[in-house]
Order: C-alpha cells, then sequence, then structure tokens
C-alpha cells in the first residue's frame, strides 16, 4: 500500500478508536495554553493541570505573570521539573507579550519561536490547539509512533514531522498529532507496545508490514 494511503487508513482507523480526543491539558484561552505547554516541558500533562488549576486562580494574565519575581513563580509551580528555568521562560516571556504584542500571544510560528521556553514543537501546540491552524506538532509520543508505524524514519522530530506532512492532508495535521499521542499513551507505549489490542497492527511496519 502506497503510503499515502496507508498514513490514511491509519488515521481512519485512529479516529474509530479515539473518538473526541482533545489536548490533555487543561486551559481556557490562549494566553493560558502558551503558559500551561511551557510547564508540560519534561512534565506529565496531569501534573501540569494540577499546578495550573491553582495557579490560573491567582494569576489570570500576562501582566499578572510579569509582577511576580523569579523566585515567587518558581515555588508556585515547583513539582513539574525545571521550576526555576520555567519560572524565568514565562516571567520574560509575558514581558515580551506586553511590551511587543499588546498582552496577546501572537499567532505566527516566527514569532512564537522568539519567546522565552518556546521551540518548535511548543509553537506547534500553540497553533494548532490554540489557533486551530494547520499544523503537525511532533512530541515524543507522535516521533515514537510514527517511526513505529514505519511512516516516518524517526531520524529527528523535525523530520518525522516533514514526512508527516507529506504523507497526510492538510486537513488531518492537527487530528493526526493528537490521535498519536493519544495512541502513544494507551497502546503503543515507550517501553512495552500493546500490539495485540492496536487497531493499526495490520498496517504497522513494527509487525511485519513492508
Ligand atoms: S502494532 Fe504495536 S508498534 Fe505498531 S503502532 Fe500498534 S502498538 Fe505500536
Amino acid at each position: 500500500m502506497v503510503i499515502k494511503k496507508r498514513c490514511q487508513k491509519i488515521i481512519e482507523l485512529l479516529q474509530t478508536a479515539y473518538t473526541n480526543v482533545k489536548c490533555a491539558l487543561e486551559f481556557k484561552n490562549t494566553f493560558e495554553l502558551l503558559i500551561a505547554v511551557i510547564l508540560s516541558a519534561q512534565s506529565t500533562d496531569k501534573q501540569v493541570n494540577i499546578i495550573t488549576k491553582r495557579l490560573f486562580k491567582k494569576y489570570k494574565t500576562p501582566e499578572d505573570f510579569a509582577k511576580l519575581t523569579y523566585e515567587k513563580l518558581a515555588s508556585e509551580i515547583k513539582g513539574c521539573g525545571l521550576h526555576n528555568n520555567k519560572s524565568k521562560a514565562i516571567i520574560n516571556t509575558c514581558r515580551i507579550l506586553i511590551e511587543k504584542f499588546g498582552g496577546n500571544v501572537p499567532r505566527d510560528r516566527k514569532l512564537l519561536e522568539e519567546l522565552p521556553g518556546v521551540g518548535r514543537k511548543t509553537a506547534g501546540v500553540i497553533l494548532a490547539i490554540g489557533f486551530n491552524k494547520p499544523v503537525l506538532p511532533v512530541d515524543t509520543h507522535v516521533h515514537r509512533v510514527s517511526k513505529r508505524l514505519g511512516i516516518a524514519s524517526g531520524k529527528n522530530p523535525l523530520k518525522t514531522e516533514e514526512e508527516l506532512m507529506r504523507c497526510i492532508p492538510k486537513e488531518l495535521w492537527k487530528d493526526a498529532h493528537l490521535l498519536f499521542i493519544q495512541h502513544g499513551r494507551e497502546i503503543c507505549t515507550a517501553r512495552s507496545p500493546k500490539c495485540s489490542a492496536c487497531v493499526v497492527e495490520s498496517l504497522c511496519a513494527k509487525s511485519g508490514l513492508s
């Protein structure tokens, strides 16, 4: 089966298996999503949600965060790992949002990637989830699942992103991102993939398809 057709079939099967997939981070607006995604680096969405639940009750705007000291915010976000670095990144990002963007989150990848704590994947998540743009962010789950399925060579996340965008129709990029994450969390887990329970097993390179 040609790769484009195989990708399409894989996505169809995953859509049947996982209905109503959505971003696991909890947020009420794009600004909160940005903060949550910065906090999620090397942490779990579950842990981030615990932290942001109380954090966003106290601090709601870039101005609220920009007024904090690095130490104060670090103590508020302790528990999500790298809290000192993330505190600096969040406060400096909020200062830039206020100074350059009128307190708004920019909708442009280049501008997003200039913010402290925002790399390619984070910017992609903001664009796809926050602004509903056709983007296919590649995190560790998307990277691993695509590589195992044999629809990406797995050299690095950027290469995987390029390969997936070539074989998946643009209108499915965001869905593919969410579906592969869900599949990576539930079935195609890092340590022991549950291949016998996998809906795309017959289409997977790992299971012998070449
Ligand atoms: S068959 Fe196994 S390796 Fe392939 S996608 Fe499914 S769980 Fe992952």
